[in-house]
């Protein structure tokens, strides 16, 4: 969870600060419960959305942007979904202000990110797969990619990925990047020169922003498979469809375990000749 507001409370209740925090987050990306609890409250604050739980440590965590489905006293169990980003938000790029105090006290703030952990991110995904993919599958057109290593969606250290030897400064997952630099040798092999990478790996933020540029066109943050250290962005040709260097990269990626996948594909429901994925 990428904190952008930190927690700041004034001396005096009545002096300005900051009385929660902010992380970095876009409307529509799914709020998950950092631990168990019922929904306490969920409607408009000072014309903001608002939804606030009851954790089982009896604090209360208010989130602005955020609306929810469920009733008030619903209960949910740790890392079910909860809600809603929602629009607007008080900071300057998109984000979710959470806000925390004891219940039995009159809003005493305290530091949220001291009751769950910064770990333990709040807008972790659901689904592990970009949202215009579609469900089941396992055949040929779904790579499998997702989770690995323990580590949550683009913020996996740099120590755990390796770099491309044809295309410097992109990483990917150690076995992905040894398969893709045999793959690139081979396509170089075959017209002229190693294949051209765009994009491969992608951290939280850079998500958020392709988000909020690209719209429904791009993956919800936390989802997208360049979080896993698993997908490439490619050019050389491979980024139309029909040409000579995708019809090679169709016929040839695979043996290294490289596909594109069915959603990506010209009849797929996000076409993209560009994107490929790793499959073991
Ligand atoms: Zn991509």
């Amino acid at each position: 969870m990428e904190i952008i507001g930190a927690f700041d409370l004034p001396d005096e209740p009545w002096l300005k600060g900051h009385r929660g925090i902010d992380v970095l987050a876009v409307e529509d990306e799914p709020l998950r419960a950092p631990t168990a609890g019922t929904i306490r409250f969920a409607g408009s604050v000072a014309g903001m959305d608002t939804l606030s739980i009851l954790t089982e440590s009896g604090h209360v965590l208010s989130f602005q942007p955020a609306s929810t489905s469920m009733r008030k006293g619903e209960e949910f169990s740790a890392g079910e979904r909860i809600g809603t980003v929602g629009a607007g938000g008080h900071c300057e790029r998109s984000c979710l202000h959470i806000g925390a105090w004891p219940a039995e006290t009159d809003q005493r703030y305290v530091d949220p990110g001291k009751l769950f952990g910064q770990e333990q991110s709040v807008l972790l995904p659901l689904s592990r797969k970009p949202a215009e993919e579609p469900t089941g599958g396992g055949d040929a057109t779904t790579s499998g990619a997702g989770a690995w290593g323990g580590h949550s969606n683009g913020r996996i250290p740099a120590s755990a990925m390796c770099e491309l030897a044809s295309a410097a400064g992109q990483m990917l997952r150690c076995d992905a990047q040894a398969a893709f630099d045999r793959l690139s040798r081979a396509f170089e092999a075959r017209f002229g020169s190693p294949i051209s990478v765009t994009d491969a790996y992608r951290d939280y933020a850079t998500q958020v922003i392709l988000k909020r540029r690209k719209g429904r066109m791009a993956a919800t943050p936390g989802t997208s498979n360049h979080g896993w250290a698993l997908a490439v962005d490619l050019g050389s040709g491979i980024n139309s469809f029909g040409s000579a260097q995708h019809r090679w990269m169709r016929a040839n990626a695979p043996r290294f375990g490289w596909i594109h996948p069915g959603w990506a594909r010209q009849s797929g429901s996000l076409p993209e000749p560009w994107h490929w994925e790793f499959r073991k």
